[in-house]
């Protein structure tokens, strides 16, 4: 019988990716972006030669691990381009767990429909950089419209966090700048500097880029830091 969902990763156990529980994350192919720096290429461009994981395989794990995982990561690709996404999430949720979604934003009227059904526990939301850096660090035709409901949807859900990942065509200024337009929208509860890795990159270009050092990853955080309730760096 085909598949009702369209996975193409599964990692059962992660400590990593919900700050402080036990997860199990869920890979869903595709992206909407063409993210220079994007180390999911064979996730977003060639996924038809990625094995399809059967959910049935991953409810199976998920009833028997009850006790051991504390909730499920969904990710990408881009979970939102799918219709099919809050099937899944209520299957998910009929077993019990908890729900975190990673997204970049770009789907404000499916992350509003999801979190009215009160399938997410959790959203990591990808800010790439400033809204007038967007389209060339995404390489992508974008409705910077759209990125903004996102946020605004997330200031007044509450559960949410914001993500940068720190290539290094994202500058010191445009840092300031997509700051102070979450700080002046109330939308700081976190945001967290993600590190920059120079291999297996969707723009072949970026693998020779050179990453910020740590030190100045430690400086750029400084700067946002006071605007934030939260705040740190990862991937270092
Ligand atoms: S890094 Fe960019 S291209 Fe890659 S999955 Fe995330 S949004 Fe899509």
């Amino acid at each position: 019988m085909a598949e009702k969902y369209l996975i193409k990763g599964f990692v059962p156990n992660s400590l990593v990716d919900w700050d402080g529980k036990v997860s199990s994350v869920i890979f869903l192919p595709g992206c909407n972006f063409k993210c220079k720096y994007c180390h999911n290429k064979q996730l977003v461009e060639r996924y038809d030669k990625l094995e399809n994981v059967s959910f049935k395989e991953i409810r199976e794990y998920l009833k028997k691990n009850q006790d051991f995982i504390d909730g499920v990561v969904i990710t990408g690709g881009e979970p939102c381009l799918y219709s099919w996404i809050n099937d899944l999430c209520k299957e998910i949720k009929a077993l019990g767990f908890e729900i975190k979604l990673e997204t970049n934003g770009s789907f404000p009227e499916k992350l509003q429909e999801l979190l009215k059904s009160k399938l997410i526990d959790f959203v990591a939301m990808d800010i790439k950089t400033s809204f007038d850096n967007y389209e060339k660090i995404t390489q992508s035709p974008i409705d910077i419209n759209k990125i903004k409901q996102s946020i605004s949807i997330l200031k007044d859900f509450g559960n949410y966090e914001f993500r940068i990942t720190m290539f290094p065509e994202i500058s010191k200024e445009n840092l300031i700048d997509i700051s102070s337009y979450l700080k002046e929208n109330q939308a700081n509860k976190a945001l967290f500097l993600q590190q920059f890795r120079a291999e297996n990159c969707l723009d072949e270009q970026a693998n020779s880029v050179k990453p910020y050092q740590a030190e100045e990853l430690q400086a750029l955080l400084e700067l946002i830091k006071p605007d934030f309730a939260k705040s740190g760096l990862r991937n270092l």
